[in-house]
């Protein structure tokens, strides 16, 4: 069987530091591998669209801000399919025929989507486009017969329906679709990276965001406000921690490398921590080194996606190829799922059936 990746982004702003640690970095580690036969990379507008039908704007405008994401982090469009989800009409047809394999009660029952709702107080007044997107990320990942989702670890929910559809597709119609594993990160402090305010995810619709693209004075501002320890007032203070944003993020970024460059006075950072709970290590001192770490990460990205915002014709001519492509792979595959249902009429040759 083909090894095939699927996975993408929304492109409702410019992708943050949580997206690279969840997803994007993992991307681009398979990608290099090389162990894969078809990898492709879906900009996620007809998902904005769910919860911004209002704003078409803000999507149009940041499809080519995630493109520049994408490219900065070393998505190499060579080796990796990149495609805009609307450009690839058939999506849509899938989804369709999936809607009838789920029920509106199994829906309510996804734990992303139930705070999502809230996230986003739509209450009673929930689009029923939103409510289904489960049902449609089902139908992106189904399309490309994708064997590998590597995703952050609130995707979770979406795959496990995404696998409910595949088993209740094949059992009702016959063996067609193929069933897809979540790849999420192997370092736990970017299964779900949170906001610089503390909050449990950092997200671009909760503006707790570092972004890919900000600037090192900006990033340096961000970092210094950061939610810390509220317990740890003074700096001989105990500190904890667990649920700081700080010592998160260095556990996500920090490189064993980074303490001879930048602070020298701990071997590691097991020892730092160690400093800080037993009290005696201010935050500030802390920040500053976060600081380094981000900004020796991010430096790199961040020249890279100066480099292609100069190129931008080439950017929309890699999305533009990369979509006819998609279309061609998902189109036989809705045809697979046509003839599986019954529904290709004129394909038979057998004019009794
Ligand atoms: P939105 O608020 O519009 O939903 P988002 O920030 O949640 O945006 P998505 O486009 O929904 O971003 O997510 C894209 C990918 O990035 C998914 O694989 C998701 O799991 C991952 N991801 C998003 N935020 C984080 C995070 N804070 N930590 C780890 N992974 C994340
Ligand atoms: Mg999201």
């Amino acid at each position: 069987m083909k090894k095939i990746i699927l996975t993408g982004d929304r492109p409702t702003g410019r992708l943050h530091v949580g997206h690279y640690a969840g997803s994007l970095k993992e991307r681009v580690l398979l990608q290099n591998t090389g162990n894969y036969d078809e990898i492709y990379i879906m900009i996620a507008d007809a998902q904005a669209l769910t919860d911004n039908a209002e704003h078409p704007e803000r999507v149009r405008q940041n499809i080519k801000e995630v493109a520049l994401d994408y490219l900065a982090c070393g998505i190499d469009p060579e080796k990796a399919t990149i495609f805009i989800q609307s450009m690839v009409p058939e999506l849509t047809e899938l989804t369709f025929y999936y809607m009838n394999l789920v029920t509106v009660s199994r829906v309510q029952r996804n734990p992303t989507v139930k705070s999502e709702i809230k996230q986003r107080n739509f209450e009673a007044s929930i689009p029923v486009g939103f409510f289904c997107y489960p049902i449609s990320q089902a139908a992106d990942i189904t399309a490309f017969r994708a064997t590998a989702v590597p995703v952050g670890e609130d995707q979770l929910p979406m795959l496990e329906q995404c696998k409910e559809i595949v088993h209740k597709f094949n059992s009702v119609y016959g063996e067609t679709l193929t069933e897809p594993e979540i790849v999420l990160p192997s370092n736990s402090a970017c299964l779900r990276l949170p906001g610089i305010d503390g909050k449990a995810k950092m997200s671009k619709s909760l503006g707790n965001c570092i972004y890919l693209s900000d600037e090192p004075e900006v990033i340096q501002e961000k970092i210094m406000s950061m939610f810390t320890d509220p317990t740890h007032l003074k700096v001989s203070d105990p500190g904890h921690v667990e649920g700081n944003p700080v010592f998160t993020y260095l556990d996500a970024f920090c490189k064993p490398e980074y303490f001879a460059e930048f602070l020298p006075e701990y071997q590691n950072l097991d020892e730092l921590k160690e400093h800080y709970q037993r009290g005696g290590l201010g935050d500030m001192k802390v920040k500053r080194f976060l600081n380094h770490v981000m900004q020796t990460e991010l430096a790199p990205i961040r020249e890279r996606r100066q480099m292609w915002e100069q190129r931008l014709p080439e950017v929309y001519d890699i999305l533009k190829a990369g979509s006819m492509s998609a279309r061609e792979t998902a189109a036989k595959t809705l045809a697979d799922v046509r003839h599986a249902m019954q529904i290709d009429y004129f394909e038979s040759k057998n004019l009794e059936m």
